[in-house]
């Protein structure tokens, strides 16, 4: 039992260290996975994958950061860009 508690108490410590964001497998903007670490890196600053950071939130880097997103159009057209780009992203 001790030892139990000993490695929760271990785990919570290993948490705390790492970076405060939990990234998602699915970006939320997009809906595309998540799968590298450059996805990663945009998702902490920008809340949303690589894509999306460079077609959407870093152009508009202020009103992103504001709260704006694109309209749903806009990311069908995006999402269909990646795809057409990507095949490897395509999960179905
Ligand atoms: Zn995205």
């Amino acid at each position: 039992m001790e030892k139990i508690q000993e490695s929760l108490a271990n785990k919570q410590i290993d948490k705390d260290s790492h970076t405060d964001k939990i990234i998602p497998m699915f970006c939320p903007v997009c809906e595309f996975i998540m799968g590298n670490s450059l996805d990663h890196d945009c998702y902490i600053e920008f809340s949303c994958c690589q894509a999306c950071t460079m077609k959407f939130a870093a152009p508009r880097r202020d009103d992103w950061k504001n709260g704006w997103r694109p309209s749903a159009p806009e990311i069908k057209d995006h999402k269909l860009a990646i795809s057409s780009q990507s095949p490897s992203f395509i999960l179905d």
